[in-house]
Parts: C-alpha cells; sequence; structure tokens
C-alpha cells in the first residue's frame, strides 16, 4: 500500500519530509537498503506518465500556453500547484527592490522541482569543497571532493547523466562507464566553440539529466548495489522502463516516457517497488517533535484535504523539503530548550541563504541566417557549456571578483512557436507581409543566448527569518526574507556580460540591448536563478554550523538534512547533482548507524 492516508500510517523507520530530488534520493537509497520509510509531501500525487503534455500544441492550451501567475513558466510547464506565488502560502520580503529582494519558487507536487528542471548536471570540484582554503571567503565544507566523488558516480549511473569527460581544472571527470554519450552539437554550439575558443574560453559538451541511450541494465545494478540482489533485481526492471530521449520535446514539460530525470520516474517507482516506502501526499508538514530524551519523535502536519492535524512517528527524521521549507520547519519547531528553533544553538538557522549569479546576454548571428531547414530540438537544453576557464587569473587577483561561473548558452533551429518572428523589428525596423514573412524565415534560427551561471559567497545579509505576523492558509508562521549581493557577485554579473558580448562580436554577430557595465544592473534578483542553497550549513564546528558532514544536525542526533540547506557555499556548478549525492551519502550513513544501533 504505497500511497497512505492519515488513518493507514503504519511503523517506519525513517521519515523523509519532500519528494524532490534530496526527498526522492533519500527515500530511495533507504527503502533499497531495506529500512522502511515513510514521505510526507505538502503537494498533491502527480503522474508524468499520465499527466505530460508532451505533444501538444501551444495552440490547444489556453491563451495559446501563455504565461499566467499560476503557470509562470506557460501553462504546458510541468509544474502544478506552484510558481513565484503559491496561493494560501505567502513568504514576506524586506523590500520590493531587485537589488534586495528575493524570489522564491516553489513546486507543490509529488517529486517537486524535479519534475520541470533544467536537468543541467554539475559536479562541484575539489575547489568548492575548500573555497575558504583557496582564498579566505567564505566557508570550507567538512567534506572533500573525494569523499564525495563516489556517491556522485552513483548519481550519474542511476538517473542517467550525458557528457563527457575532458579533464578541465576543477571540473572532475567521472569514473567510466558513469556517463551517457552527449548528443551531437547543433550548428550554432559549433560556431559558439570555435569563436569562443578563439577568444581563449574553451566550451566542452554539456552534462545534462537526459537518456542518450538506455541505461545499461545489466551492469550498472551491480555498480549501484553491491552485494544486494534485491536492489539490483528492482532497479534493472526499473532501468528497462526508461526510454532513451527521442529529440522532440520541451523538457521542461516533463517526460512521460522516463528519458530525463525526474524524482517521479526515477527515484520513486523502484523505491515503491521494495515495498517499504509508503507516501502520504497533500501532508504540510508544520515541526519535528521531540521526546522526552530530545531526541525528534516525528513529525506534525496538516492533511491538505481535510485540514485536520496529524502526527506521523519514526525513529529517524529526515528534512528534504527544499533549503527554505526545512529552514522553515526548523524555524517552527521550538520547545523548551529550543526557543529560537530546532537544531539552532548555533543561531545559524537561516543564515548564509546563497543563490547562483545569473546574467544573460542574447545575440543574433548573420552567419547562421537561411539556413537550409533542418530540425534541432535536440535534448532540449544545451548540449555544450563553456565551464569556467580563469581559475589561475582569479587566484592571482587580477579579475577584481573572487569566484567564477560557467555559462550555459543556446541557439538554433528549434520547432517554430506562437510567437517566432515576434520582436525582429530591432533587425529589420518593422516589415509588414510577405516582406515580414521572408524577414522570419532569414533570421529564423539565427539567435543566440548566453546566461552566466556564477558563485555567490555567503554574507551576513542574506538570511530568512520567521515572520512575526503572517501566517499561511493552515496558520504555520511563513518565512521573512532578506538578501544582499556584494561586490564579489555585482562585479563577477558585469563580467559576464562583456565576455558574452565579446564571444558574440567574435562570431560576427549583433548584441540585441545594451551590454551593461553595472553588475548591479546586470544581476538577476536573489533566488530568482531558482538554485538556493543553505540556511542550514555543515561545517566542523557546532558553533559555527547547523549540521555535520552527515547531514546530521549537531543537537539532535536522530534528525537529518539531506537538501540544500546543508551547503556551505554554492558553487558556480548548478547544485541539484550534488544534492542527490550528499542525499545518497546521508542515507547510507542513517542504516549504517541504524544496524549499529544507534539511531
Ligand atoms: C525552472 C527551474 C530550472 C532549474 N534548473 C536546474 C538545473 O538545470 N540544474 C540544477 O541543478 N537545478 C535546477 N533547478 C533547481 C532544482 O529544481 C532544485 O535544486 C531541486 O529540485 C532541489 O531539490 P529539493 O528536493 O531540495 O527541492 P524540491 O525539488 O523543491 O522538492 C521539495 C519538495 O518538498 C515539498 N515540501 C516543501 N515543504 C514541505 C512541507 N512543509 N511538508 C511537506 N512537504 C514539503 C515540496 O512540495 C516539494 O515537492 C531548477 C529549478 C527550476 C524551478
Ligand atoms: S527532449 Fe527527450 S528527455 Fe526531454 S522531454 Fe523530450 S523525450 Fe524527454
Amino acid at each position: 500500500m504505497p500511497f497512505v492516508t492519515p488513518a493507514t500510517l503504519r511503523d517506519y523507520d525513517v521519515i523523509v519530509v519532500g519528494s524532490g530530488a534530496a526527498g526522492g534520493q533519500s527515500a530511495y537509497t533507504l527503502s533499497m537498503s531495506g529500512a522502511r520509510v515513510l514521505m510526507l509531501e505538502a503537494g498533491r500525487n502527480y503522474v508524468p506518465e499520465h499527466e505530460t503534455p508532451m505533444f501538444q500544441t501551444r495552440g490547444e492550451a489556453p491563451l495559446r500556453g501563455a504565461s499566467t501567475p499560476d503557470k509562470p513558466f506557460g501553462f504546458h510547464d510541468a509544474t502544478v500547484d506552484g510558481g513565484w506565488q503559491v496561493p494560501g502560502e505567502p513568504y514576506v520580503n524586506t523590500t520590493q527592490e531587485d537589488s534586495g529582494r528575493f524570489d522564491w519558487w516553489r513546486a507543490r507536487m509529488l517529486g517537486g522541482r524535479t519534475n520541470h528542471w533544467g536537468r543541467y548536471s554539475f559536479r562541484n570540484g575539489p575547489y568548492d569543497f575548500k573555497p575558504r582554503s583557496r582564498d579566505g571567503l567564505g566557508f570550507d565544507w567538512p567534506l572533500t571532493y573525494e569523499e564525495l566523488a563516489p556517491y556522485y558516480d552513483k548519481v550519474e549511473m542511476l538517473i542517467g547523466v550525458y557528457g563527457a569527460n575532458d579533464g578541465l581544472e576543477n571540473t572532475p571527470n567521472s569514473s567510466p562507464g558513469c556517463l551517457l554519450p552527449p548528443p551531437r552539437p547543433r550548428v550554432s554550439d559549433l560556431l559558439i566553440a570555435q569563436r569562443a575558443k578563439k577568444v581563449g574560453i574553451p566550451v566542452v559538451a554539456g552534462h545534462r539529466a537526459v537518456l542518450t541511450q538506455p541505461l545499461d541494465h545489466t551492469n550498472l545494478p551491480a555498480r549501484l548495489h553491491p552485494g544486494n540482489h534485491d536492489a539490483q533485481r528492482i532497479i534493472a526492471e526499473h532501468m528497462r522502463t526508461r526510454a532513451a530521449c527521442f529529440w522532440a520535446t520541451p523538457c521542461g514539460r516533463g517526460c512521460s516516457i522516463r528519458a530525463t530525470y525526474q524524482s517521479t520516474t526515477v527515484h520513486l517507482p523502484p523505491a515503491l517497488a521494495t515495498g517499504r516506502l509508503d507516501i502520504l501526499v497533500n501532508a504540510m508538514v508544520r515541526e519535528v517533535t521531540l521526546d522526552k530524551r530530545g531526541l525528534a519523535s516525528g513529525v506534525s502536519y496538516v492533511d491538505k484535504l481535510t485540514g485536520r492535524p496529524g502526527h506521523a512517528p519514526a525513529r529517524t527524521v529526515v528534512l528534504a523539503a527544499s533549503a527554505c521549507e526545512t529552514v522553515r520547519i526548523l524555524l517552527n519547531s521550538k520547545s523548551s530548550g529550543f526557543e529560537d528553533g530546532l537544531a539552532n544553538s548555533s543561531g545559524k538557522v537561516g543564515r548564509y541563504l546563497m543563490d547562483t549569479v545569473g546574467s544573460s546576454v542574447d545575440g543574433q548571428i548573420p552567419l547562421l541566417e537561411s539556413l537550409p531547414p533542418h530540425n534541432e530540438d535536440g535534448a532540449s537544453g544545451g548540449h555544450m557549456y563553456a565551464p569556467w576557464w580563469l581559475y589561475g587569473e582569479q587566484l592571482a587577483g587580477k579579475l577584481g571578483f573572487p569566484r567564477g561561473y560557467h555559462i550555459e548558452f543556446g541557439g538554433g533551429r528549434n520547432m517554430p512557436s506562437l510567437s517566432t518572428g515576434a520582436g525582429i523589428e530591432w533587425l529589420t525596423g518593422g516589415s509588414y507581409g510577405r516582406r515580414f514573412k521572408e524577414d522570419v524565415r532569414r533570421y529564423y534560427g539565427s539567435f543566440v543566448y548566453f546566461d552566466g551561471r556564477g558563485e555567490m559567497i555567503p554574507n551576513e545579509h542574506s538570511y530568512c527569518e520567521i515572520d512575526p505576523d503572517v501566517k499561511d492558509r493552515w496558520g504555520i508562521p511563513v518565512l521573512r526574507f532578506h538578501w544582499n549581493w556584494s561586490e564579489h557577485e555585482t562585479r563577477q554579473a558585469a563580467h559576464m556580460q562583456s565576455t558574452f558580448a565579446q564571444i558574440i562580436e567574435a562570431m560576427g554577430g549583433r548584441v540585441k540591448g545594451p551590454v551593461l557595465t553595472d553588475g548591479a544592473q546586470a544581476i538577476a534578483p536573489g533566488g530568482s536563478i531558482i538554485h538556493e542553497v543553505g540556511g542550514a550549513i555543515m561545517g566542523a564546528d557546532p558553533g559555527q554550523s547547523v549540521t555535520n558532514q552527515w547531514g546530521q544536525t549537531w543537537d539532535v542526533r536522530n534528525l537529518f538534512i539531506t537538501d540544500g540547506a546543508v551547503f556551505a557555499s554554492n558553487a558556480d556548478k548548478n547544485p541539484t547533482l550534488t544534492i542527490m549525492a550528499l542525499a545518497w551519502r546521508t542515507a547510507d550513513h542513517i542504516v549504517d548507524r541504524m544496524k549499529r544501533r544507534e539511531l
């Protein structure tokens, strides 16, 4: 009985709160290893195989699929019951100014944001775990790249990530057999790679969680679960149900053939097949409860369907509700001895919230005009990217900002949409009728875009706390955000702008709009890149951090955190692969401790 109701809860070893990348990976590893797990998810059940509008045209959608407040990324986006605002679940900002605002994207559905995410899956490198040792800023992690590397291997093998081993500085190679072959570059990729090289920027195969070929269900299961024959059988069967990408549909809608990673198609089906995972959806967790010994005894929640409060007990609690939601649960878990929130003896819960530095430039490339018709939908997202390339110059203090960024870019002749041809007046001066059609054909496929994704250094002014007045529709106090970019980030954003303009010019193209020299204008608002991490950082010192290297809170030994809240820094590499690698490692640790009866 995998989907349970409040009336049919059983006995559990572990409660996992949340079902996204962190919750999915935690529940997968725990249940595959023999633990009885209850997952509580605030959103509704979601079945990608039945609900994904992979083949609908935009004309079939209301308003032709346009963005609306309840569907900010358009009608066909996979996100249900989520977005920048969730009805009945407000959050507070101390200012609405771009420079001090934190935009918070949430998805209230089984699988969380993994149903939609961009699938970019990069490993942090060795420098990224010891940033303070390298340049004196921020915090070191209490573990090394080498300690996490075997878990990166496992996650890549399980979810399926395409890419290549390029041996570049602080851009680690995967072990043999972990990565799938990358898709063929698009024409615009080849031109970008050629011209970027001329200005000293390496462009290599992208890394994304999309199956470019079926998974090797004969050999991978034994590497994933050595000695665990049940787990090997289950995952081998599951791998056979995943088809390879057919290069035709936007991944943001989700993937009903399971070619891309979503928690709902990759983590949860095999975990449910163990018979040891129960899932309670529509359960909004309010707080972690404690027993008389000060250990976690379970969680209290609100059943969203009835509005009734409930309690679920377990020997161990894992918070995986996404970085800020986990912080909110901790801060709302007040009791004698924990007046400022649970696991907060350091006062660091909510502190050092980070997002990714983002800045973009678009361009138009005459060399790509009027190409013969061909389809370049490909794996939906980037086939190539540019890792950060200036580590040496940066360390020598030549750049004026201390941490790097990578470049995600795109272009090409994708399936035309209803808006193809809109907004080309900046090139044509405005044309109509037959001339307009000729212009659209000429320019279609000649546009490129560059998105910088850079490292933010944690600071004292970017944090969240409980708002003293505002509550959500279930009476649970909500978060209030404080945000501040420092010059480390704004200078980096200005560098992105000039770099992207340089590449476009090297391609013989023209930049659309101004190249911003003021980094404060160039940088995207906090939270808007949707890579939020921190808020319950891990460290070696209980006075300066919330958890140890295992995501185990210093104050409550059977309370663990497996989402991005534990990140001690936010490297330029997108966070989700690291979230999953850490979650697997923490889950292994929990099982080990349970076997030794230490939990
Ligand atoms: C448009 C977009 C593009 C992205 N692209 C990328 C990318 O290319 N690469 C990358 O690395 N990352 C990307 N991300 C970020 C990525 O989605 C997140 O890093 C990842 O999903 C985090 O996993 P999580 O499990 O911590 O949180 P989530 O996936 O958000 O899952 C958390 C779950 O917990 C549930 N929950 C929250 N609070 C409670 C509660 N109180 N009680 C019960 N359940 C609760 C939520 O409903 C949700 O289902 C992108 C995100 C978006 C939205
Ligand atoms: S592009 Fe490929 S992975 Fe993405 S949704 Fe389409 S079939 Fe699935």
